[in-house]
């Protein structure tokens, strides 16, 4: 990896997004570190380049269409493209076993369409590598399929999902459009989840299939132009998301993204991980 490796890691001005960066960097890298308001993501920024890390801020609100489109421009217009893109931004709002109306829209909407609405946009972008360009997705084993707490009852929807075959992203963006009608309607967990499911564990579940998805449909592509796709779970990490009630540090929690992103050789796809390790669905 060199200054020439460029990656792109959103919601980077705290939290485990501003490790990922600063690990990313600290590996040679020239790191985009990404945030939807400037004045943060710009001292964020600051604080890593004092550091002596080869790091560049850019503003991005990945559910603002021109301000992705604003960014996508800056990226091929001053670096051709990147290497590496890391979905972290996100959001949660849920305290304990609940789904509320007001929230559950732009929770789904941040971690899921923010992710995808960011994974379409960068693809083109991605460049030409013999090490493939990587997309690494901050998920949770809270959007487990099989979840030994949280096993989805409607059998149908839980094969569908878990099976490759008959998986497409109108499944997904179906059964996250169900779920939160399903809320509006108060009638979620006759619907077939769990009450362990929220919303936040449903946008992450939907983020773990459209990885899974993703790197079906990239799996065609030739030599050179290859990108692998995987996700990962960072456990429960002290940061502003847990009100820094997590039993691991955020250098942890950002572990096995960093180390996914700079997998060697990676032909590794389509999977989630926990710990550096794979682990299901
Ligand atoms: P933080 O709340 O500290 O960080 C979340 C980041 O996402 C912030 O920088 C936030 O920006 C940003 N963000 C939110 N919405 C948008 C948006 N529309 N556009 C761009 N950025 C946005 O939490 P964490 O660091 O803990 O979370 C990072 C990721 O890790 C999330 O995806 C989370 O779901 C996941 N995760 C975290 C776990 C934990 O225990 N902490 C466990 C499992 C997964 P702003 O500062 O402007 O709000």
């Amino acid at each position: 990896w060199s200054s020439e490796t460029i990656a792109v890691v959103t919601g980077a001005n705290r939290g485990i997004g501003f490790e990922i960066s600063r690990q990313l960097a600290t590996h040679g890298l020239t790191v985009i570190l990404t945030s939807r308001d400037s004045n943060v993501g710009l001292e964020a920024a600051r604080v890593l380049q004092e550091g002596g890390l080869n790091v560049v801020f850019h503003q991005l609100d990945v559910l603002d269409h021109l301000s992705r489109k604003q960014f996508s421009e800056w990226l091929q217009q001053n670096y051709g493209g990147l290497d590496i893109l890391v979905n972290n931004a996100g959001v949660n709002f849920n305290l304990g076993s609940d789904n509320s109306v007001e929230y559950a829209r732009k929770v789904i909407t941040t971690n899921y369409f923010g992710t995808k609405n960011m994974t379409e946009a960068m693809i083109p972008m991605m460049k030409p590598s013999t090490a493939g360009a990587r997309i690494v997705s901050v998920s949770s084993r809270l959007g487990r399929l099989n979840g030994r707490r949280n096993r989805i009852e409607d059998v149908t929807l839980r094969e569908e999902l878990g099976n490759l075959d008959s998986l497409t992203e109108e499944l997904i963006d179906r059964t996250v459009s169900n779920f939160l009608q399903q809320v509006e309607d108060s009638t979620w967990t006759s619907g077939g989840w769990p009450q362990t499911f929220t919303d936040y564990s449903v946008s992450k579940l939907a983020i773990n299939a459209y990885t899974r998805l993703m790197a079906k449909v990239l799996s065609d592509r030739p030599d050179g132009h290859k990108i692998y796709i995987n996700c990962y779970c960072p456990g429960w990490v002290k940061t502003a998301m847990t009100g820094y009630a997590g039993n691991i540090s955020v250098e942890e929690g950002a572990d096995t993204g960093v180390w996914l992103a700079l997998l060697p050789d990676q032909a590794v796809t389509g999977k989630f991980f926990a710990e550096r390790r794979e682990i299901n669905f």
